[in-house]
């Protein structure tokens, strides 16, 4: 027998927390080891193959193993391996990354920010906006709204715009000053008989009723994920967001983007602003920014909060805000090469021709399973909702224990999803093909049989 003594299941266990993971179920079980990938495919330490169902954390589009992005990063660290951006101090993979998003973004976004994380950039973006206003003179204008089930990201303030109790409970948040309303998912939060149309218009003045509730005066931003990623995956009513936008314009309320599962295809078109046509004044970029070869995120400004902010910096004698990696060299070099790829290969037109093999395919061979509730999605972002009663739309008690177990009968069949309460979220990199989007429903099929 070989000595697992200084393994690295061990060694793991022995030495690290892992996010998002129940500690002491893995203190028992201990770590699946990723090693190593290709394309759509990820591998075990055993040698196991696996489909990234999920592209990592719905975030390399370009799959695993991509050279270019590879030689992209040595290049630009034997150049210039890191340079701060702070003090007037540039470098031209940031400057070339800054113009290309400015021009591929919708019409308005005018200057970019760069971060590291999606959390950091809309904790970034909520300090940009209480600046924005005490610029302006409107000290009171400060709370920010969300949506249940929404996920902006786990630090304190992006933590606090997040809408998940596992995320908030016990971390003592939200902080005051961060509201939530109701979650656009009609399957769950629709009156009975209510169509789709009917519900985005209640939900606009619900909306509405909570900014004056608490004072246009004191409200300052609305947020939200054009199509809803970690909470689930939820895809508002079509008119959506047409009714929040103008909610937000008659109150003064800015509106911000978060496009970090959304953006750069995965709705089929560049961005979830082009398919709900929104017009934000912030846009939050991340995952598919880089694939996820390199951690960086990146915020697009409008230019009338642009020009509120340089205007304060000049005043006060600095814009005080930045992160050693603000514009990193090696990360933006990266996201450039990326871009490029995406740009080459079609990958954005690539997602919306392929979405029908995904959407249709899971809806035509689960949506009737008694297991399965609700099958929803758009592009390459879909969630399949399982209920304990199909008729009643009766939630599990507690939730997610068959969804762990249908996750864990996919995995050994050598397929990655993400399960979130009673749903499965599939996201597969942009790559992936149609015979590839077969095998994953293949996989699926075979595991939701084994559950029920
Ligand atoms: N915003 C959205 C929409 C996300 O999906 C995520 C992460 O999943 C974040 C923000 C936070 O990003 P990060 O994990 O890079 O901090």
């Amino acid at each position: 027998m070989t000595d697992q003594s200084n393994s690295l299941h061990v060694r793991d266990v022995a030495n690290l927390l892992h996010p998002n993971t129940n500690a002491r179920r893995h203190e028992a079980q201990g770590p699946m080891i990723i090693a190593r990938g290709e394309g759509i495919y990820v591998y075990d330490d055993q040698g196991k193959a696996y489909i990234e169902g999920l592209a990592g954390l719905w975030s390399v589009a370009l799959g695993f193993g991509e050279k270019r992005l590879m030689e992209a990063a040595a290049r630009q660290m034997a150049a210039l391996p890191y340079y701060h951006t702070f003090s007037h101090k540039s470098n031209a993979p940031a400057i070339e990354l800054a113009e290309r998003l400015v021009e591929m973004t919708p019409e308005g976004l005018t200057k970019v920010f760069f971060t590291n994380s999606g959390s950091e950039a809309n904790d970034t973006v909520v300090k940009m906006i209480w600046y924005y206003n005490n610029a302006l003179g409107r000290r009171d204008k400060k709370k920010i709204i969300s949506r249940h089930r929404a996920y902006h990201g786990i630090t304190v303030v992006s933590g606090s715009l997040t809408g998940l109790p596992t995320n908030q409970r016990d971390f003592d948040l939200p902080l005051p000053g961060f509201l939530h309303v109701t979650c656009p998912h009609h399957y769950r939060n629709a009156l009975p008989g209510e169509t789709e149309e009917a519900f985005a218009t209640r939900l606009a003045d619900e909306l509405e009723a909570t900014i004056l509730r608490e004072g246009p005066e004191t409200v300052a931003a609305f947020i939200g994920e054009p199509v809803m990623g970690a909470g689930g995956v939820m895809v508002p009513p079509d008119t959506y967001w047409t009714k929040i936008q103008a909610v937000c314009r008659r109150h003064d309320v800015l509106l911000v983007a978060d496009e970090v599962i959304n953006g750069f295809g995965r709705l089929g078109t560049p961005f979830g602003c082009d398919r709900y046509a929104i017009a934000p004044d912030f846009m939050v970029l991340s995952k598919q920014l880089t694939s996820s070869y390199m951690p960086l995120s990146a915020i697009m400004l409008s230019d009338k909060i642009y020009q509120v902010i340089a205007d304060n910096s000049d005043r006060i004698g600095a814009f005080g805000h930045g992160f050693t990696a603000t514009g990193h060299p090696v990360a933006t070099a990266v996201a450039l090469e990326n871009l490029k790829i995406i740009e080459e290969r079609g990958l954005i037109a690539h997602a919306a021709a392929i979405s029908p093999v995904l959407q249709d395919g899971l809806r035509a061979r689960f949506a009737d399973h008694p297991l399965v509730g609700e099958v929803r999605g758009v592009g390459l972002i879909a969630g399949v909702e399982l209920v304990a009663d199909k008729a009643q739309r009766t939630k599990f008690d507690p939730p997610g224990q068959v969804a762990a177990y249908l996750h864990a009968r996919a995995q050994e069949r050598g397929l990655i999803l993400r399960a979130i309460e009673d749903t499965l979220a599939f996201c597969p990199p942009l790559i992936i093909t149609a015979d590839q989007i077969g095998l994953i429903l293949d996989r699926f099929g075979a595991a939701l049989d084994e559950t029920w």
